[in-house]
């Protein structure tokens, strides 16, 4: 939790801890994100993608089989 954030309610800057010390907004969400990185490029996701795509066309698959057999 080093990130410097920017409140959502209040604008105020700079803001390192879980709540928002002006506002008490709760940002442990934002730190959550800032910590993700911005885009998923890996071979996982990829691999992920494939396997996803491959179910889905068997799914439709079966889905056009019981409809036209
Ligand atoms: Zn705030």
């Amino acid at each position: 939790m080093s990130e410097q954030l920017t409140c959502p309610t209040c604008q105020r800057t700079q803001i390192t801890t879980a709540n928002c010390p002006n506002c008490e907004t709760d940002l442990a969400i934002l730190h959550l994100l800032a910590n993700l990185s911005p885009v998923e490029t890996g071979w996982d996701y990829q691999l992920r993608l494939i396997i996803l795509s491959i179910i889905s066309s068997f799914i439709s698959g079966l889905v056009a089989a019981k409809f036209f057999l």
